[in-house]
């Protein structure tokens, strides 16, 4: 399987753009080093949230480079998928 990079192709500076992590959208700044997002932070002039950011778009950075973190789409094993046929995925004893 291909393996992600999350670097980005683009110069270094402070790109202006929207935090996606619920409905709200805020204004934030990324700034951008080496083709990575190194901070984040609310942009002043958003009418929405006027420079700031609540916790979870303060988190999107950690979110982002989180060595846990999905970066492709899982393959559901066989077995797993079809369950046992009374309802439950687990074994029967
Ligand atoms: S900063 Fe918080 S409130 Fe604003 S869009 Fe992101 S998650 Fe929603």
């Amino acid at each position: 399987m291909m393996a992600f990079d999350m670097t980005f192709s683009v110069d270094d500076g402070v790109y202006r753009s929207a935090c996606r992590m619920c409905h709200g959208g805020c204004g934030v700044l990324a700034y951008v080093r080496d083709g990575k997002v190194v901070k984040l932070q609310g942009d002043p002039e958003s009418p929405l949230n006027r420079g700031r950011l609540c916790p979870k778009g303060m988190a999107i950075v950690e979110l982002l480079y989180h060595p846990d973190r999905l970066k492709h789409p899982l393959k559901r094993q066989e077995k797993e998928a079809r369950g046992n046929g009374n309802g439950s995925l687990g074994r029967r004893p």
